[in-house]
């Protein structure tokens, strides 16, 4: 059924099945990794909470198992596990308190997983196996089909009983229902397999199930994909087909949608900051062109404009925000209140939501610090109304003084550059890389609502320190380059600072050599190569930019570094340079064989570890005044421990 595509404000309701939802921002579902032995726990419950009480309209929990042949990892919710009730009850309660809906999302990810856990064979359509987990699934017959069905509603109706407001079927990114629809994994034969009725003939049957348990009292939703970017995966116009299947049943109160799969294209699914905002509504548009149902868009919605756009331009009925609201509980309000400049915007890194989910931990997020520890309380100040001086405007100082600020003490903050944001503004000036910026606006502008005075172009010795009379000092001095012995005195031999930071400007054939395997070298190959540069990265490691696959930044750094010519060395040590008039000759080393080769470049650039900046600190550290020290002051690391610790060290004042 077509629709007009007048759309609606954020702040409008909307009915969906039974229920009323109170505005159209969602949070979505997306693995925590906060599930112990299979339950709910004290983390889940204020995770969620927080952003029911942030302003979220509804919230779909990650994914419930719906049977014990499913265990892809270790933190997976067991739906079929009857011990889960009492988790459900104090969760869904909890949620409600705050006029939020709280939905499960139920879930068998078939072959996508590994029998690691379980000891017995994965469940599948047919015999071909995940492109990351490469182990082969066996083809499930006629009464693990029964069965699976089965664990669909016994999982839906314990959800019920459990206080959830309905239930989303998952045939999206790591889903056995959405394996059967794809012709590239379901190969079979009987009436499960074939046309693409027959492919979508289980997940009908899994929506009719548990829509019989459930009644019409109660919401069911199915986040359906509309574009596995998968050879023989599902296109936008299967998932279209499907969607006016899913719409004919009368048994759906609402379509959400997704793209990528999360296996082998994870990037599409969880895009990072170099993916265009809104990449994937094109799937809610083409949905909501054939159904009547409510649907919800996803792409990485990171301001409350965005979300005003996708509803107003009839993009989508509702927004499913999940990295915004991971970043900023808030932002559900804010939108509605048009506090858009209070937002602490998510800025698309991938570090702690995907990437430490990806290491078996716990969520966080690189800009919120209480993002996963909600369900510890902070202590009240012990004395407010303190004079805290923070050294130092990178990330950590900034996070230092917005939370010190905000616990009611009198802040000034010193820096010794003319700006403030330390290494992630040179960072956020590289091709991609530009919403780093955000992580530095959100908090100077935290500063200055709270009340910071910031001090820039204003260095700090320990006599300023004594005479100022705080008390208490954070020091957030950051960390400086360190110039590899192999360098020598070449003047060839750039930091990555100096060429980010503006000091140095290579020219002609560059050669970066990674010590780090992150971004930095990256960024500056792609900032090189665009101003015209012949650039290779090399680097010791068996690929560049290793750690770019955790926050899956890799697909994408590979495909521009194709596109810009780029060239990649790895398994290599630098061990000297020698500069002659025109070039200098930089001798690699292949560390797996021994073997030496020289590089004729123009210049070269280092990516190498830093060492922290402490002078002030140990010169403060036997004075009366408390000291704390926090960030890359301690030790060079990623912003988040900055950020991390810059609270901490407020917290603790
Ligand atoms: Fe966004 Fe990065 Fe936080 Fe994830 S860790 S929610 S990508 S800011």
């Amino acid at each position: 059924m077509s629709r007009n595509t007048a759309g609606p404000d954020p702040g409008n309701s909307l009915r969906i099945g039974p229920a009323t939802l109170r505005n159209r921002i969602i949070f979505p579902a997306h693995l925590t990794n906060f599930a112990v032995d299979g339950e709910i726990t004290d983390q889940h419950i204020a995770y969620y909470t927080a952003r029911a009480r942030g302003g979220a309209a509804m919230i779909v929990t990650e994914e419930h198992t719906v049977h014990r042949s499913d265990r892809p990892y270790e933190k997976l919710i067991r739906g079929w596990d009857p011990a889960v009730l009492p988790g459900y009850r104090r969760l869904t309660d909890a949620v409600h308190a705050h006029g939020t809906r709280i939905l499960a999302q139920l879930n068998h990810n078939g072959a996508q997983g590994s029998s690691m856990y379980t000891g017995r064979p994965l469940w599948a359509p047919g015999p071909e196996p995940d492109a990351l987990f490469r182990e082969v699934p066996a083809a499930i017959g006629g009464d693990e089909i029964a069965e699976l069905i089965a664990g669909y509603a016994a999982v839906a109706r314990r959800c019920a009983d459990g206080g959830f407001d309905g239930v989303e079927i998952q045939c999206s990114q790591a889903s056995i229902l959405r394996a059967f629809l794809a012709p590239g994994t379901n190969r079979r034969t009987d009436r499960y397999g074939g046309d693409p009725t027959g492919r979508a003939r289980l997940l009908l049957e899994v929506v009719a199930a548990v829509r019989s348990v459930l009644g019409h009292e109660y919401i069911v939703g199915v986040r359906l994909s509309g574009h596995d970017g998968t050879a023989g995966g599902i296109g936008i116009d299967d998932a279209v087909q499907v969607a006016r299947m899913l719409d004919a049943t009368d048994a759906v109160d609402y379509l959400s949608t997704s793209v990528g799969v999360a296996t082998e294209t994870l990037h599409l699914v969880e895009a990072p900051m170099s993916t265009p905002h809104g990449y994937s509504l094109f799937v809610p548009a083409a949905f909501r062109a054939v159904v009547s149902l409510p649907v919800v868009g996803v792409g990485r919605f990171t301001t409350p404009g965005q979300v005003r756009s996708a509803l107003a331009e009839g993009v989508c009925d509702l927004v499913g925000a999940v990295r915004a609201q991971i970043a900023d509980p808030d932002f559900a309000g804010k939108t509605l209140g048009g506090r858009d400049a209070e937002v602490r915007p998510c800025i698309g890194c991938n570090q702690e939501c995907i990437g430490r989910v990806g290491l078996g931990r716990w969520i966080g997020c690189t800009v919120n610090p209480r993002a996963g520890r909600e369900s510890t309380p902070l202590p009240a100040p012990r004395m407010p109304g303190r004079r805290v001086l923070v050294v130092g405007g990178g990330p950590a100082g900034l996070q230092a003084a917005a939370t010190s600020a905000r616990r009611g003490h009198s802040v000034t903050l010193c820096e010794r550059e003319p700006w403030t944001g330390g290494q992630i503004r040179a960072a956020a000036t590289a091709p991609h890389r530009g919403e780093l910026a955000g992580m530095v606006t959100s908090l100077e502008a935290e500063c200055a609502r709270a009340g910071v005075e910031i001090r820039t172009g204003f260095e700090v010795d320990a006599d300023f320190v004594r005479a100022y009379r705080p008390d208490a000092v954070i020091v957030a001095t950051g960390a400086r380059p360190q110039r590899p012995v192999w360098a020598g005195d070449s003047a060839k031999v750039v930091d990555v600072r100096d060429v980010l930071e503006g000091r140095g400007d290579p020219e002609g054939r560059v050669l970066v050599v990674d010590d780090l395997g992150f971004h930095q070298a990256t960024s500056v190959a792609e900032l090189l190569a665009g101003r015209g540069c012949t650039v290779t990265v090399c680097t010791g490691g068996m690929i560049v930019g290793q750690d770019l696959g955790l926050t899956l930044d890799m697909d994408g750094w590979t495909r521009r570094a194709h596109a810009a010519g780029i060239m990649q060395i790895t398994d290599v040590m630098v061990t000297g340079v020698v500069d002659a008039d025109d070039a200098t000759v930089v001798s690699l080393v292949d560390h797996r064989t021994g073997t030496a080769r020289p590089f004729v470049a123009d210049a070269v650039v280092v990516v190498a570890h830093q060492e922290p900046v402490d002078e002030l600190w140990k010169q403060l550290c036997d004075s009366s005044i408390p000291v704390f020290r926090v960030g890359d002051a301690v030790t060079p690391r990623r912003a988040h421990n900055a950020i991390l610790e810059g609270d901490a060290a407020a917290i603790a004042v």
